[in-house]
């Protein structure tokens, strides 16, 4: 064999993808199985979105696009932000990935080197430390509870500020807990970031559209002195079940969209022109399908609690926010005192 490189050696695969990928051959199998791995809506992608996609393929759109998305895509993106999350971006700062995934990999690699340290959330998406290795640098893990809800410590997160830190991922609503932390924690987490002024925030918001009981989604970026070090990700696979055409985008301050572009436009060049074009259409006439999904989900994940509530032994904790991971921890034992 000849020479790997360490920072391959040092990734591992995707878990998730490969539970995902576990199950699927069972239930080919004839196993009944329900796969928890990966963050997939059941529904199919909505037909007028790909009808979108067929009419681009007639009208002959399916050439090299720019690398960071064209320039359509980038309005709807900017229209979603301003309607959403009442926040203004110009379409030189939008960069439009193959998927949130994509997005996450950019930001990192813009802004993190050798030796930085990243801080994560835990319980966290298990891509985030994978990404952060492969820029040479250090995943650092702060823990939430379950008693708590898994609610934010920011005197924790502080306490894991040192001078290398170069970012913190914020992943609101979480996978996997389901955790939506709230406009009161968020503001509290500004606060503590206001006293280190060199760490970027890696929002990543892709679930966003999946959050319960009336909880609003409150993005960091929505405070004002935090958008210039945020780079808000989102993207279309939860939001309107279009895990499989991979498209994301990324907005943040202009300057470092430039170099995302950049950084993009060598790896993979445009995002899949297709779904590009379907994507406009998702974003601009998709909030029913959104707001549809989103009931179905919340009715679901309340029967799967009634379900659960007459099993005195389990305990878990209630998310308000996500998918699948209703019921995380699945399996709790009875002496810890849940928030339920
Ligand atoms: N961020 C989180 C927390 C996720 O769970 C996922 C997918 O499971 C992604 C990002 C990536 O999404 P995409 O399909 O847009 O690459």
């Amino acid at each position: 064999m000849l020479n790997i490189t360490n920072r391959a050696k040092n990734v591992s695969p995707s878990l998730t993808l490969a539970i995902t990928a576990k199950a699927n051959k069972l239930k080919e199998s004839g196993v009944d199985i329900v796969s928890f791995a990966a963050g997939e809506p059941d529904f199919n992608t909505p037909e007028f979105i790909v009808n979108a996609a067929k009419d681009a393929l007639d009208k002959g759109l399916t050439k090299y696009t720019p690398a960071s998305g064209i320039a359509p895509l980038k309005k709807a993106v900017c229209a979603k932000l301003k309607r959403d999350n009442a926040l203004d971006f110009q379409p030189e700062q939008i960069v439009i990935s193959t998927g949130a995934k994509q997005s996450l990999f950019n930001a990192l690699q813009t802004v993190c080197q050798e030796g930085d340290e990243v801080i994560i959330i835990s319980p966290y998406w298990l891509t985030y430390p994978e990404l952060i290795k492969i820029c040479g640098a250090k995943p650092v893990v702060v823990e939430t509870k379950a008693e708590e809800g898994f609610a934010l410590n920011v005197g924790l997160i502080e306490k894991a500020v040192t001078d290398k830190t170069r970012a913190l991922i914020l992943n609101m609503p979480n996978n996997p807990s389901g955790t939506v932390y709230g406009r009161e924690k968020i503001e509290e987490l500004a606060a503590m970031l206001r006293r280190h002024p060199d760490v970027w925030i890696v929002a990543d918001e892709i679930y966003e559209a999946l959050t319960y009981d009336g909880m609003e989604h409150f993005s960091i970026a929505q405070i004002d002195d935090m958008k210039d070090r945020t780079i808000l990700i989102n993207g279309l696979s939860k939001s309107y079940a279009m895990t499989g055409w991979r498209i994301g985008y990324a907005a943040s301050p202009a300057y470092v969209a430039k170099y995302m572009g950049a950084l993009q436009s060598h790896q993979t060049s445009n995002p899949n022109t297709i779904a590009q074009y379907a994507s406009v259409t998702a974003l601009d006439e998709g909030e029913a399908f959104i707001k549809n999904m989103r009931a179905v989900f919340e009715e679901r994940r309340n029967a799967l609690w009634s379900f659960l509530d007459e099993v005195p032994s389990i305990k878990y904790v209630k998310g308000n926010g996500a998918l699948l991971w209703w019921i995380f921890p699945p399996c709790w034992g009875k002496s810890t005192a849940a928030r339920r």
